[in-house]
């Protein structure tokens, strides 16, 4: 991959993030459209670090049809690191939310299944995704779904390092992250994204944060109190049974009572419409 900025035309901005900026780009050769993510360089080592992870992340998980496309990177002469990915033409979850509103169950099953291929995919190789949420799941005029954003995400070893470090975004975070030694009896890194998971299965089908109450706005202290001594939220009445329990499987406060991501691909809930 031979590839610098100068091969590509800026066609617009897709998203902000911490440390840089995802562009839509045209490749001048060839006219195909990417997206370019340009983590602006920091003196700070640690915006680096996280660029140099999602390469190295990206690069190993190029046969998994629900991890966005890697298609190489560069560093330009100013040390901003780019990372080029295929262009996910319908944007995010997040976005999909806010224009067109909540999500079907039928919808969030497919979406569930996706991003559950992605993450068994993942954690059979060691790697935590760490921030999975509606923003960091993309979406393509195909329909189809794919985990993006790995800056924070991390192979694990054995032990239990990473279970305390506050990566990724609080709130989807899981209670062992905040209180290891009572949630965390079986910690093993993977449990937590399964956690992230179900809030966001959770937000997209009634619109709003589990955790606040609709237009609330987030206040962080009482966010971690509620994340860590409340009862996990449940999804109201209108849900289906297949569909609670399943929230239910990913939202288990103790790390080592929730499903697996692939005992969660043989759940009911992903097989209804396969069944009717
Ligand atoms: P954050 O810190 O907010 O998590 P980030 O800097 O880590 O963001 P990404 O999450 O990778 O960056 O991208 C930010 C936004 O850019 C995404 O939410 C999405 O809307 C858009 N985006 C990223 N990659 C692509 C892509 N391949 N195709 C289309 N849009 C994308
Ligand atoms: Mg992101």
């Amino acid at each position: 991959d031979n590839i610098s900025a100068g091969d590509f035309e800026k066609l617009s901005v897709l998203g902000h993030g911490n440390g840089g900026t995802v562009y839509k780009v045209r490749h001048k050769l060839t006219s195909i459209i990417y997206a370019l993510k340009i983590n602006h360089y920091d003196s700070d080592p640690t915006t680096r670090r996280r660029a140099l992870t999602e390469v190295n992340i990206l690069r190993r998980a190029t046969d998994c049809t629900n991890v966005v496309k890697y298609h190489g990177s560069f560093e330009k002469p100013t040390g901003d690191v780019c990372i080029l990915m295929e262009y996910m033409d319908s944007g995010s979850l997040e976005t999909a939310l806010k224009t067109t509103g909540t999500f079907s169950e039928s919808k969030l099953s497919t979406v569930a299944r996706d991003i559950l291929n992605g993450l068994t995919y993942l954690h059979a190789r060691n790697i935590a995704h760490r921030d999975i949420k509606p923003s960091n799941i993309l979406v393509n005029i195909k329909n189809e779904v794919k985990i993006a954003d790995f800056g924070v995400s991390k192979f694990m070893g054995r032990t239990l390092e990473a279970c305390n470090s506050y990566v990724g975004t609080c709130a989807y975070m899981s209670p062992e992250r905040f209180d290891p030694e009572v949630y965390g009896g079986n910690y093993n890194g993977f449990s937590a994204d399964i956690w992230s998971l179900g809030l966001t299965l959770f937000e997209l089908y009634v619109g709003y944060f589990p955790f606040l109450q609709s237009g609330q706005r987030p206040d962080w202290a009482s966010l971690m109190c509620a994340i860590c001594f409340s009862d996990p939220p449940s999804l109201p009445e209108t849900a289906s049974s297949e569909f609670r329990n399943f929230v239910e499987c990913c939202l288990k406060k103790e790390s080592g009572e929730r499903w697996s991501a692939a005992q969660l691909l043989t759940h009911p809930f992903l097989c209804k419409d396969m069944e009717s």
